[in-house]
């Protein structure tokens, strides 16, 4: 061991007695947090800042629009947390000088952290790093064109991608998506292949519908919220609110996580006196499967309810199809075996039942925890099996409430952009711009890193987000990368894609924040509400606007071939216009500038039984349950994002929450720490069946289920494999099979499973 490792262990050792674990989440470090914050950028600043009427630019819960800042959708202020203030004290940095693109060549940007990226400061100029060059170089706009448009005009479409965050407009995002059709390939796809694509589907082939069935309104009704799979009190804080209010009401929240999370059993929320000074107790009951267990978890609440009697026939009956096949299989079912699969216990199983046969409006809420499973479309179908069980889908206040990541994730695949689109969009869009679009084959996300490695791809557009940092094998996604002519990122910081992401080419266009935008733009939430974002003064000169960067190139690329006048769609009020025509559900977007009224989108909440499936009614699904993974000597690994981050941007090294004061760390159980023979803060290796990690710190964490390890999302990606869920495309960043090794060349330690 160096002497800079012993330094380090030795002061993680120090600052770990020193951190204590937080006992509630929110509260009055909350608040000082968000002086801290605001202090550094100026507190009025700040305030202005977070006050405009622009949407927040971090989760999908969404606040803020034309009601103002941190205003929520029910119209509640103050709706504030530390995700957006982050967000915003990144977008308010000082601007990256221009002798940094001299000082630090790639091999020292890829040494940099996550959080050493993101705290470079705001980029202000195009960027290229040339084929052979080890730094990039600034360079002037018209160059970045020019080389982007020869590249695309010197390809088959076929062979280029483009990939979306969900950070961008809904403007940006249809006018891209428009613009690589029309240049000729299919090959759009977004984020959300890595987050919540199974709960699209899984929620389509239920109910006929890829959204929640609900609105906030309705979850303010509840006497029963299930959160599952999720970590709302560090990643969507401002729901803690509402379940805060769901308690208050009498109600029940049932947490369902393999990892107890401090802010899911406590919380102080700050803009409420009486919980800020005494917290709030949020979860009634905690159950704790073991990672992959969730399908025979929800499999076995179906089980209890209907052994109780508690089903609601009627509503089965009349509004669900396959019921008798799925009841029977339900029945086939042993408790042995689900048991066996979920790791919980008949007598959870039976306290979780009792809840919700009890309870009178329900709604079930998820996250990745859900999705990020081989059968993860599965697990989405069994939580809306368990819905329709009890007739909780199609009434109000009830329903089913995926908890989306970006801002606007929801928005951009509302959008188009997917590879294949909606016929209704395809047919619309090809009347209203009077174009043929193209009928081939689109590549998700995944796809496209195949096609990259196999050397069939050559060009790579990335509207924002970092398309590197969120793939599973993150090793395979450089080396497919690496493969590329060309790769275009559109960003207002840097992150790791920057460093590790690279083509033989690699641009980097600095992008305007929402909040500087020069004309309004919209964003749509994860309950189907679309807010008006008014744009504000832009920061730093050199930006561009994220549509005239589109329409710019699309003008160099398509100009004269096409009956769009692309230059005109620099014009954010025209592409709605556009949108208001060919999106089903979006025709109030048309006037929405002038007349500022934010709607809920149409045709998505049910507030009655009849859902837009074939049949108009609820699909019940059959399943086979999956066995655990990991046989005899493996843990099962989940990666996880911490109180500091969101998604695979890193705002903070620690997590307080989890009490841990770095990131290199596999937080075990301690029985595991104990009878592996490890000890605290030793060094390890994690291995799995796609790559390795080293110098990985042990961390006793009671908090997890026995037989199951928790790491840090992104930098664990190195250990996810490529492994999908075939029906969703989803990669199973929860459920890895690892082994752990002692950094002791001659020592090697097989780890056998416990608790399964
Ligand atoms: S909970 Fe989400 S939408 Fe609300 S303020 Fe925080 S980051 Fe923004």
């Amino acid at each position: 061991m160096s002497a800079r490792q012993t330094f380090g262990l030795a002061v993680g050792a120090l600052y770990t007695l020193t951190m204590k674990r937080m006992k509630s989440g929110g509260g009055w470090r909350a608040i000082r947090y968000t002086l801290k914050k605001g202090r550094e950028v100026g507190l009025w600043n700040m305030w202005r800042a977070m006050r405009t009427r622009n949407a927040c630019k971090t989760c999908a819960l969404g606040m803020g629009g034309q009601k103002g800042g941190m205003v929520n959708e029910a119209g509640h202020f103050p709706e504030v947390c530390k995700k957006s203030l982050q967000a915003m004290a990144a977008d308010m940095q000082g601007a990256i000088k221009d002798s940094f693109w001299s000082t630090y060549s790639t091999a020292q940007l890829k040494a940099f952290s996550p959080l050493d990226l993101e705290t470079c400061g705001r980029l202000v100029h195009p960027v290229v790093l040339e084929p052979g060059s080890d730094y990039y170089k600034v360079i002037s706009w018209e160059d970045a064109f020019r080389r982007i448009t020869g590249k695309l005009l010197g390809i088959p479409a076929d062979e280029s991608f483009w990939y979306f965050s969900g950070r961008s407009s809904n403007e940006a995002g249809f006018l891209l998506q428009l613009f690589a059709r029309l240049y000729g390939t299919n090959n759009v796809n977004n984020c959300s292949y890595y987050c919540h694509q199974a709960s699209g589907v899984g929620l389509q082939s239920a109910v006929g519908t890829g959204t929640a069935t609900l609105q906030l309104e309705d979850v303010e009704h509840a006497d029963c919220v299930f959160v599952i799979g999720g970590n709302p009190a560090s990643n969507h804080p401002r729901l803690m609110t509402t379940l805060k209010n769901v308690r208050r009401r009498g109600g029940d929240v049932i947490v369902i996580n393999p990892v107890i999370e401090t802010g899911l059993v406590n919380f102080r929320v700050p803009s409420d006196p009486w919980s800020l000074l005494f917290g709030t107790k949020i979860a009634t009951l905690y159950v704790q499967p073991h990672i992959g267990g969730d399908l025979a978890l929800l499999t076995g609440i179906a089980k209890r309810i209907d052994e109780m009697g508690a089903a609601d026939e009627r509503f089965l009956n009349e509004h669900c199809d396959g019921y008798e096949q799925w009841i029977a299989a339900l029945r086939a079912i042993s408790w042995a075996e689900i048991h066996a699969k979920s790791g919980v216990s008949q007598r959870d199983i039976d306290a979780i039942a009792e809840k919700y046969a009890a309870a009178k409006n329900v709604v079930f809420s998820w996250t990745m925890g859900i999705t990020h499973h081989a059968h993860g479309v599965e697990n989405v179908q069994a939580i809306c099996n368990l819905a329709f069980q009890r007739g909780m889908v199609g009434r109000p206040n009830a329903g089913l409430m995926p908890i989306r990541g970006h801002s606007n994730v929801q928005g951009i695949g509302s959008m188009g952009v997917t590879p294949k689109l909606k016929d209704v969009v395809f047919e619309r869009l090809q009347n209203h711009f009077q174009v043929q679009l193209p009928t081939t084959v689109g590549l998700d996300t995944l796809a496209c890193m195949d096609g990259a490695r196999e050397g069939r791809l050559k060009f790579g557009f990335c509207l924002g987000g970092n398309l590197y940092g969120s793939n599973p094998d993150a090793n395979y996604a450089a080396e497919s990368i690496a493969e590329l002519d060309q790769i275009v990122y559109l960003n207002t910081t840097l992150n790791t894609g920057h460093a590790h992401g690279l083509a033989k080419e690699t641009i980097i266009l600095p992008v305007l924040a929402r909040d500087e935008e020069p004309q309004a733009t919209t964003q749509e939430s994860m309950f189907n509400y679309v807010r008006l974002s008014d744009g504000g003064p832009r920061r730093h000169e050199g930006p561009r606007s994220e549509v005239d960067v589109i329409a710019s190139i699309a003008a160099g690329v398509l100009g004269g071939r096409t009956p769009i006048d692309w230059q005109s769609m620099q014009d954010t009020g025209r592409i709605r216009e556009a949108i208001a025509k060919v999106v089903p559900g979006f025709e109030q977007l048309a006037g929405i500038e002038k007349t500022k009224k934010e709607f809920q989108i149409g045709g998505r909440t049910f507030h009655t039984a009849k859902f837009p499936t074939p049949s108009g009614r609820g699909q019940l699904h059959v399943h086979t349950l999956p066995e655990l993974r990991g046989e005899g000597e493996q843990l099962r690994l989940m990666t996880v994002r911490s109180e500091g981050q969101f998604n695979t941007v890193v705002y903070e090294e620690e997590d307080i929450y989890r009490g841990q004061d770095r990131r290199d760390v596999i937080l075990m159980h301690p029985d595991d720490v104990s009878r592996l023979g490890f000890k605290e803060n030793q060094r390890v290796t994690v291995v799995s069946q796609t790559g390795q990690m080293k110098n990985i710190l042990v961390r006793p964490f009671s908090e997890i289920r026995a037989g199951n390890v928790l790491m840090y999302y992104p930098e664990a990606n190195v250990l996810v494999p490529r492994d999908i869920d075939p029906a969703s495309r989803t990669p199973a960043f929860k459920n890895i099979a690892v082994t752990i090794h002692a950094d002791t060349p001659s020592r090697l330690t097989l780890v056998p499973i416990a608790g399964g």
